[in-house]
């Protein structure tokens, strides 16, 4: 399996070793050529105003938008908002192209992350440790999401659409793997 992450801001570096302990090889994306040889792409978390602007300006706009439309893609925090198709704001670049409204920084400012111990289909019956960091989450999913995981506010915080998955929250921070393998899987 040859997983990309997409290396131009933020967790990237955590969630390379993350995959690579499940072994998967790893490429850090930068370029358009990148992608090609990839089996998936992890959308790291970090701030996806720098991440859309940094995009842009390597020309990975397009060439990210057309892998996301029919390869498996993964967006955490920041990658699920470039993922979305609805943000509320014009003015930021987003590869729109998974059928849910997110509001970004949806919970206040960088004090206000927080904690949960979440349940999440498809992972078994354990509860999954989310790290909640400056996080959005998603106010409406189209009828093809599939709904993983809500808060007890029934916010909507992971989804997936047939081969994307998207997680407001930061997997690749704590030690546990289950989601990097439902990705993987995913990616299979
Ligand atoms: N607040 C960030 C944003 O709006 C996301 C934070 C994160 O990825 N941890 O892009």
């Amino acid at each position: 399996m040859n997983i990309g992450v997409l290396a131009l801001q933020g967790a990237f570096i955590e969630h390379e070793a993350v995959l690579r302990a499940l072994g998967a090889t790893v490429t850090q994306v930068r370029l358009a050529a990148d992608l090609e040889p990839l089996d998936g792409l992890v959308i790291p978390g970090g701030e996806s105003t720098t991440i859309g602007k940094l995009a842009t300006n390597f020309g990975l706009m397009q060439p990210l938008r057309d892998f996301a439309q029919t390869r498996p893609t993964w967006g955490t925090c920041a990658g699920m908002i470039f993922l979305a198709k609805d943000i509320g704001i014009d003015r930021q670049p987003i590869l729109s192209v998974m059928d849910i409204t997110v509001n970004r920084n949806a919970f206040g400012r960088q004090i206000d992350s927080f904690e949960v111990d979440l349940p999440i289909k498809g992972l078994g019956a354990l509860p999954f440790h989310a790290v909640f960091i400056r996080a959005p989450l998603a106010t409406a999913a189209g009828p093809e999401v599939d709904v993983l995981a809500r808060l007890e506010t029934q916010q909507i915080v992971a989804a997936r659409q047939g081969h994307l998955l998207a997680t407001a929250f930061h997997p690749e921070l704590t030690p546990d793997t289950r989601m990097h393998e439902y990705f993987l899987r995913l990616a299979r």
